[in-house]
């Protein structure tokens, strides 16, 4: 039976502005996005059966339809669906080793990896912006996830420009195994703190008064400038979630104490990212919180900002 491995990258956010409401229920979004070296592995084969079967080291992964990998094969079938006889069911491994419900898009990146594993076991031949159409069903950060590398998304994250690529520059990632916060909940709590900086035009349209605008970092990007791009990070999400978690809080300020480029909360958190130079400075920066901090639940992982999405990495 043919079989695809892939890398599946996790993300992190430089810059997640919520520009305003849509009709369709999600908010409009501009966000720097930024693949990391850490990634799940996804074995992809047919199997010859009529099922989709999903297996994962981890037990905080879900391996039933509400696993994104498992709606990523539906949605094929659904639109392949000579395809789908032909080749009956799949069997998915996942090597979890982005962290769960973390903002860091280990779901959207495993339903990437699926979509384009997909793609190579039917011999569907669908481009890139093809397997993006598709993504945008599965979640707005699913889009980014196929060509990955450092990209800004518009809309509500299915409009993906890509930028330079960043490659040099050191990340720590840091997480409370014990806490853990609700997207939804972090978005609407935001819109109903920050509502006074939202209007609604005649058109029904609600937009922000005082938007933030990405512009210089997409400059700093552009121009591989890392001091500015420390400097720049923004996430809006931080305002509705830090009042609520103190233990992160006082992660980013145990960060801001040492000598980072810029440190902030990707997606809706908790995972909190500090940009470093170097590997050196980011284990011993690492090493430092773990000694300040002193907490068996804070978990750290030393990775670097990465220039690729989902990628092969074995030949049938
Ligand atoms: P989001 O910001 O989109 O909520 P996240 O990046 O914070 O997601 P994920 O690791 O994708 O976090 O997990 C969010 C939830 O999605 C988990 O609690 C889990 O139950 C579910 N889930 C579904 N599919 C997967 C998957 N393939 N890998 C991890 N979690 C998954």
């Amino acid at each position: 039976m043919q079989s695809y491995s892939l890398f599946a990258p996790a993300k992190i956010n430089l810059h997640l502005e919520i520009i305003g409401d849509r009709p369709d229920g999600y908010h409009e979004l501009v966000m720097i996005m930024q693949s990391v070296a850490l990634g799940d592995i996804i074995n992809i084969r047919a199997n010859g059966k009529e099922e989709i079967r999903l297996f994962c080291q981890n037990p905080q992964v879900p391996l039933d339809h509400s696993n994104l990998a498992h709606k990523a094969v539906s949605l094929m079938q659904k639109n392949f669906p000579a395809q789908a006889r032909n080749f009956g069911g799949v069997d998915i491994h996942i090597e979890k080793k982005i962290p769960v419900a973390a903002g860091l898009a280990g779901g959207s990146s495993n339903a990437a990896a699926v979509l384009v594993g997909i793609n190579l076991l039917w011999g569907l031949g669908l481009t890139q912006p093809e397997l993006r159409d598709f993504a945008t069903h599965l979640g707005s950060d699913v889009p980014f996830c196929i060509a990955g590398g450092t990209a800004i998304a518009t809309g509500r994250g299915e409009q993906i420009e890509p930028l330079p690529p960043l490659d040099n520059i050191w990340v720590i990632l840091a997480k409370y195994s014990n806490i853990s916060v609700s997207t939804p909940w972090a978005y609407k709590t935001y819109r109903e703190e920050f509502h006074h900086l939202y209007v609604q035009d005649s058109h029904g349209i609600t937009e922000r008064t005082n938007a933030i605008h990405s512009g210089k970092l997409v400059k700093a990007i552009a121009h591989k400038d890392s001091t500015q791009i420390g400097k720049l990070l923004y996430n809006d999400l931080q305002k509705s979630v830090l009042p609520e978690y103190p233990e992160v809080k006082n992660l980013i300020d145990q960060f801001k104490t040492q000598n980072v480029l810029g440190t902030m909360m990707s997606g809706s958190g908790p995972t909190v990212f500090a940009l470093c130079e170097n590997q050196a400075q980011a284990i011993h920066i690492k090493n430092t919180i773990n000694q300040t901090i002193k907490d068996p639940n804070l978990q750290m992982w030393v990775t670097k900002m990465c220039s690729h999405g989902i990628t092969t990495t074995q030949a049938p």
